[in-house]
C-alpha cells in the first residue's frame, strides 16, 4: 500500500476490485462470449453484474461517503472533496475533467466503438455541504467546524463514484451498451445554484437524458420516490432593508420606528400576500434572520429582514415575486422609514420529465423489485438540478434514507442521519438507468 497526496486529500492505493488505468485494456475474453449473447440475455447478465459489484463495492463506498462526512467543504470550496473524486475515478481507468470553476468534475464513461451521434446519458451528483455544525456522536463527525454534510450530498458523491466504477467493469466486459456521463457538481446549496457554472463549463454537451437522485428522510430505505412533473419548488431569497434617523427611544416621535416596522414585516406581508395570490399556487414567504439595534435605549437607524419565497406554480411565483416590493412600501409607509426590498432569484422547480420518470421506475423495479418505486409529492423547497431538467430531459427521484420503522431528522439538520443502506440501492438504481435502454411505455 501507498499513500499519495493532493488537494489536501491522502489517496491510499490498495487492491483494487476493478481495472485500473495500466490495466486499461480490450474486452476480456469472458467479454467476448458475452458479445454473442442474445440481447435478453447481454441485458439479464449486466443486471447480474451491476447487482453483485454494488454488493461488493458496499464497504469501499461506505467507507468513501464516511471520509467525505468527515471533511465537508462548502459551495464552490470542495477542493478536497474534488480530489477524492479524481483519484477514485482514476483507479478504475476513468478520466475525470475538473470543471473550469475550479472544483467538480466530470467523465465519461464509453463502450467500445462508441459513436458521438447515440448521445450520453448523464448522472449526477452534489457534491457540497452546508454551513451547519454536526450533531452526530460518530467517528465519522466533520472535522470542518460548523460545516456538515446535512444534505445528504457525500451519499450522492459515493453513489456516483460506485456506479463509475461498474460502469467502467460494464464497458470492460463489453456489457455497456451506451456512453454515460458522471457529473460531479460543486455548489448546490448556493444561490441561483453551481449548476449554472457546471453547465457554462460543458456538462450536458452530447446529453439526450439526465438523472440525479437526493436522499428523502420521508421514505423508506430500499424505496425511490417518483413524481412526474414539478418535484420540487422555485426558491428565491428577500432581503428587506429599513433606515431612518435613529435617535433615543425616549423620544420616538422624532425619528423612526426602524425595530416596529420589522415586527410589522415579519407577520404582515404573508399574510397580505395569501390574500392577492391564489392559494393554489403555494406561495410560502419564511423569514430566516432579522437583525436590528444594539442596545436598550437607542432606536437603531437600520435594521434587515431575510427569508425565502417558495412557490409550486410559475404564475403564482411571478406574482409574488411583483407583490412583495408593493406590499412592503405599505406595510412601512405608516412608520415613516425609507425601505429598500431586494427579491433574488434563485432556482425553479425541478420539472421531471414523464419519460424520464418511466426509464427511472423501469430501473429501480428491475433493480431493487416491483415494490420498489412510491409515489411522492412535490415538495416546496429547491434544487438546482431544476435547471439542468430545463435543458435536457430526465427525472430526479428521491432516494429513501429512512431506517424502517424509525424516525429520521430532516435533512438541513445537525443530526440528519442516512441507513448507509441506501447508497447500494441509489448504485443499483443509476447504474441500472444509464444501461437499460427504452422500451414501450409502462
Ligand atoms: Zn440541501
Ligand atoms: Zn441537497
Amino acid at each position: 500500500m501507498r499513500c499519495v497526496m493532493f488537494g489536501g486529500y491522502t489517496a491510499q492505493k490498495h487492491d483494487r476490485l476493478v481495472t485500473t488505468r495500466n490495466a486499461f485494456r480490450p474486452a476480456p475474453a469472458r467479454g467476448e462470449r458475452l458479445n454473442a449473447m442474445p440481447e435478453a440475455d447481454r441485458d439479464a447478465a449486466r443486471r447480474a453484474e451491476i447487482v453483485r459489484l454494488a454488493g461488493a463495492l458496499n464497504e469501499r463506498l461506505i467507507a468513501i461517503r464516511r471520509d467525505i462526512h468527515a471533511h465537508p467543504e462548502i459551495g464552490n470550496h470542495e477542493h478536497r472533496t474534488t480530489a477524492l473524486i479524481v483519484d477514485h475515478l482514476e483507479r478504475s481507468g476513468l478520466v475525470a475533467k475538473v470543471l473550469p470553476i475550479g472544483t467538480g468534475a466530470y467523465c465519461d464513461v464509453l463502450p467500445g466503438g462508441f459513436e458521438d451521434s447515440t448521445g450520453l446519458v448523464g448522472l449526477r451528483a452534489d457534491i457540497d455541504a452546508l454551513t451547519i455544525p454536526d450533531g452526530k456522536a460518530v467517528d465519522y463527525a466533520s472535522k470542518n467546524p460548523g460545516v456538515c454534510h446535512a444534505c445528504g450530498h457525500d451519499v450522492h458523491t459515493a453513489i456516483l463514484l460506485g456506479v463509475g466504477i461498474v460502469l467502467s467493469r460494464l464497458r470492460d466486459l463489453d456489457l455497456l451498451p451506451r456512453g454515460v456521463r458522471l457529473i460531479f457538481q460543486p455548489a448546490e446549496e448556493t444561490s441561483p445554484g453551481g449548476a449554472l457554472d457546471a453547465i457554462d463549463g460543458g456538462v450536458l454537451h452530447d446529453l439526450t437524458e439526465i438523472y440525479a437522485l437526493h436522499c428523502d428522510p420521508r421514505t423508506d430505505v430500499g424505496q425511490i420516490a417518483l413524481k412526474v412533473g414539478p418535484i420540487t419548488s422555485a426558491v428565491d431569497q428577500v432581503n428587506i432593508s429599513l433606515s431612518g434617523t435613529g435617535g433615543h427611544t425616549s423620544r420616538p416621535q422624532l425619528t423612526q420606528d426602524i425595530i416596529g416596522a420589522l415586527g410589522a414585516l415579519a407577520t404582515m406581508t404573508q399574510l397580505l400576500l395569501s390574500r392577492r395570490i391564489d392559494p393554489r399556487s403555494g406561495v410560502s414567504l419564511m423569514w430566516g434572520s432579522m437583525h436590528s439595534g444594539s442596545v436598550a435605549n437607542a432606536i437603531p437607524r437600520t435594521g434587515e429582514i431575510v427569508g425565502t419565497l417558495r412557490a409550486l406554480d410559475a404564475a403564482g411565483w411571478q406574482l409574488a415575486k411583483q407583490l412583495i416590493p408593493e406590499l412592503a412600501a405599505e406595510i412601512v409607509r405608516p412608520f415613516g422609514v425609507e425601505v429598500d426590498v431586494a427579491v433574488t432569484e434563485g432556482v425553479p422547480p425541478a420539472v421531471n420529465h414523464a419519460r424520464g420518470v418511466r426509464r427511472l421506475t423501469r430501473a429501480a423495479e428491475e433493480m431493487l423489485g416491483p415494490d420498489s418505486v412510491t409515489a411522492t409529492e412535490q415538495s416546496l423547497g429547491g434544487e438546482d438540478f431544476s435547471w439542468m431538467l430545463q435543458k435536457v430531459p430526465g427525472a430526479l427521484g428521491r432516494l429513501g434514507v429512512r431506517t424502517p420503522g424509525e424516525i429520521c431528522p430532516d435533512i438541513h439538520q445537525p443530526n440528519f442521519v442516512v441507513d448507509e443502506r441506501c447508497i447500494p440501492v441509489g448504485v443499483k438504481v443509476l447504474a441500472g438507468v444509464a444501461t437499460t435502454f427504452e422500451r414501450p411505455a409502462i
